[in-house]
């Protein structure tokens, strides 16, 4: 009964035309996203039944310096935590992309054009000396059995014995090696990079074991094949690592080195053991001067470097002889992990100053953010003109010229790129998200987050992402260029644009302008624990957020995230209103408004400003059908007094972008003074095109400004403005 009464008294404006237009922007997500289930909940939490596999490598791999490849055994033990009984096991073999003819190659587009450089036509014909790919030398039980598997590209099939029971597991053995890909020419997330001048490899070695493809309540097995751009979806599992490398290489890998004695001199396990309790500067374990006599050291034999590490999803390392190490020990709140950098002199000046410490400032940052860094130590390691990520370890641009000197752009870049590729430990190593289907889960989350942490420890870098004015000129570009950021990885276009910079900058948007950050925070937060060390989908993220902030961000996440829509909400008409009022019946008020004379009919408007004079409306009382069965009355003659000097601004605005948004008001009175409004976005639920709304106001406004703070990302600030500021002529321009 209560609810018909409002609806009776409040009406429903506009019910006509704008239905036609409905585009459902504020209709809940319920259709679209996943039912949720006793292994995820509506609320964007695992449900009670949550599972996910383990997968455990013990890994022998030795690196082969004279011709550049890498031979392996691995023992993976599989747990099979699953409801479900499994007959065979899908594995990812990435190398595969390498191979010649393999579909990412074959499907590869581009057009001849005017002038093509070596390595352009390298591509198109593929005449290098390289022979990529996995070579699987075999594939058997733990006891030796050979195990049936079929090969599909960059997936592995193997066969069980018998079916994989729901609780059980099994173990089983791999033997491969490969050749490492000279990153130079042939690009890639990892390889190696050669130093003519000293005769010398730097590696980078990632994706370089068969690795267990993912099964889970979602996608199954996610075994979809490897085409470049979605990256990898991975198992948690805990790993031992030993790593043959010739005698003067340094190394650095995910996990924590087990056998220090065996591979550092005793100066540099003191060193390391000082770098442990230093928390204000990083601590020189293996100096410039060290690394350049290992250079020199070209002896065949060899040293095994073993690491473990626990609750990964992946392992990464790098080594060279050219590798300076430093470390410094980081204070967080429950635990003091170390920041580590390796880097040949190639790096330095640079490197030995920044690196260490902007992955300090990572973990500082990230772990305000979501939660405390779980894992002992993080890495940077240099690479020339890549930027990618595994747990613990990441590789990073940032190159002074051969003179040691390096730019502003330089600089800010590779500390840019180590805060970037540092934080992905965040998303996707421990929030494990699928990047095989979703980049914009992983790269998003941590470009805006990435963001955040340059605001609070390097304010003075230029900001390339995350900020909504660094995302209109995306924003307005054409549509035929452009994906929903719900797209699969493969599929998206302008993939920095589409997969980092917007949702980085609608996440700050979230924050800063729709949530605030109070509320925002601590959505996020829950997010990350809810999920760390889980696979949380898109769903689990977009109804986290609303669960934890009672803010209803349905019509957000659609617009944002579902569609190509742009924001550009124009003030489409402005009048101004005075009560039409006779001085007879003033005889209480002390002085006489200006404008509150009587005037005949309607005075002309200009649609261009607010005119000389308000229009004016007359005042009636109430009538009884208005105050229906009440039997109390309002104070007609007070309410008309109290209105009498009063301004009413009648503002239309249009929604030409798509996205509905937030109204945020600027006004500026004749005395200079200024007055701000936030209207929130359900401002548009019943007409999503266009809404008029009347504000009263006690002094006369000379001016109206939207999104005065530039912080909506809207694409055409010229009609957001009224009166409107006519484009200069060039002709004025030139008078200046
Ligand atoms: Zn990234």
């Amino acid at each position: 009964m209560k609810k018909l009464l409002i609806i009776v008294v409040l009406g429903l404006p506009y019910l006509g035309n704008a239905q036609e237009k409905w585009g459902q922007k504020f209709e809940q997500l319920e259709t679209i996203l996943p039912t949720p289930n006793t292994y995820r909940t509506a609320s964007g939490a695992p449900g009670k039944d949550y599972w996910q596999q383990k997968a455990d490598y013990v890994i022998e791999a030795s690196l082969n310096d004279n011709n550049q490849s890498i031979t392996g055994v691995e023992t993976i033990t599989y747990f099979n935590n699953s409801p479900d009984d499994l007959d065979y096991l899908w594995l990812q073999l990435d190398q595969n992309k390498r191979a010649s003819g393999s579909d990412a190659d074959m499907t590869e587009t581009r057009s001849m054009q005017e002038k093509v450089s070596g390595m352009g036509l390298q591509s198109i014909t593929k005449e290098f000396d390289f022979e990529g790919g996995f070579n699987i030398t075999s594939v058997t039980t733990a006891d030796g059995k050979t195990l049936s598997k079929t090969i599909n590209k960059t997936m592995m099939r193997v066969d069980l014995p018998a079916s994989l029971k729901s609780g059980e597991s099994f173990s089983f053995k791999i033997a491969w090696n490969f050749n490492i890909q000279d990153r130079m020419t042939l690009g890639g997330r990892s390889g190696y990079e050669y130093f003519p001048k000293d005769d010398n490899y730097l590696y980078a070695i990632a994706q370089w074991f068969p690795r267990m493809a993912p099964y889970d309540d979602l996608e199954g097995w996610q075994n979809k094949q490897f085409l470049g751009t979605g990256e990898f979806a991975l198992e948690f599992g805990d790993y031992k690592v030993k790593l043959t490398v010739p005698e003067a290489f340094m190394v650095g890998a995910t996990g924590w080195l087990q056998n220090p004695k065996e591979v550092l001199s005793a100066q540099e396990i003191e060193r390391f053991e000082l770098a442990k309790k230093t928390f204000d500067k990083p601590v020189l374990i293996r100096t410039q001067e060290e690394a350049i006599f290992n250079e020199k050291n070209k002896s065949t034999k060899t040293k095994t470097w073993e690491f473990h590490a626990d609750n990964v999803r992946d392992f990464a390392f790098a080594c060279s002889r050219k590798f300076i190490w430093d470390a410094q020990a980081v204070q967080l709140s429950t635990k003091t992990p170390l920041a580590m950098s390796y880097y040949p002199k190639e790096g330095n000046p640079l490197w030995e100053k920044e690196s260490t410490k902007a992955v300090a400032n990572t973990l500082l940052g990230y772990s305000h953010f979501t939660i405390d860094y779980p894992y002992p130590v993080a890495i940077s390691v240099h690479t020339a003109s890549i930027g990618m990520e595994y747990p613990m370890i990441c590789f990073n641009y940032g190159r002074p010229n051969d003179e040691g000197v390096y730019s502003d752009a330089t600089k800010w870049g590779m500390i840019g790129v180590i805060i970037h590729e540092v934080g992905h430990n965040y998303f996707p190593m421990i929030i494990n998200s699928d990047e095989r289907q979703w980049t914009w889960m992983d790269e998003g989350l941590d470009t805006f987050v990435q963001s955040l942490t340059e605001t609070r420890y390097y304010p003075e870098k230029p900001k390339s992402r995350g900020r909504a004015d660094l995302i209109v000129n995306y924003m307005k570009g054409n549509p035929e260029g452009m994906r929903p950021i719900m797209t699969n990885s493969e599929q998206v276009l302008q993939l920095g644009n589409n997969a980092y910079g917007k949702p980085a900058a609608a996440l700050n948007i979230l924050r800063e302008t729709i949530m605030g950050p109070e509320l925002f925070d601590y959505a996020f937060k829950t997010y990350a624990e809810r999920w760390a060390f889980k696979r949380p989908s898109p769903g689990d993220f977009f109804r986290t957020m609303e669960d934890a902030s009672a803010v209803d961000l349905d019509w957000f996440w659609r617009g944002w995230f579902y569609t190509t829509d742009n924001v550009d909400i124009a003030l489409d008409k402005v009048k101004w209103y005075k009560m039409d009022i006779p001085d007879s019946q003033l005889e209480n008020k002390p002085k006489r408004s200006r404008n509150a004379r009587v005037s005949s009919g309607e005075s002309q408007v200009d649609e261009n400003s607010f005119g000389d004079e308000a229009q004016k409306f007359t005042f009636k009382n109430t009538s009884n059908s208005e105050y229906r069965e009440f039997r109390n009355k309002l104070d007609d003659d007070q309410i008309k007094l109290a209105n009498a000097d009063r301004n009413f601004y009648e503002l239309t605005f249009k929604n030409n972008g798509g996205l509905v948004m937030p109204i945020i008001i600027e006004w500026t009175f004749e005395d200079g003074t200024t007055e701000r409004e936030f209207i929130p976005a359900e401002v548009w639920r019943r007409n999503e095109q266009q809404v008029t709304k009347v504000f009263a106001k006690e002094k006369e406004v000379v001016n109206i400004v939207i999104d005065p703070d530039k912080e909506t990302a809207d694409v055409n600030l010229e009609d957001n403005v009224f009166p409107r500021v006519k484009k200069k002529s060039k002709f004025d321009s030139y008078r200046e």
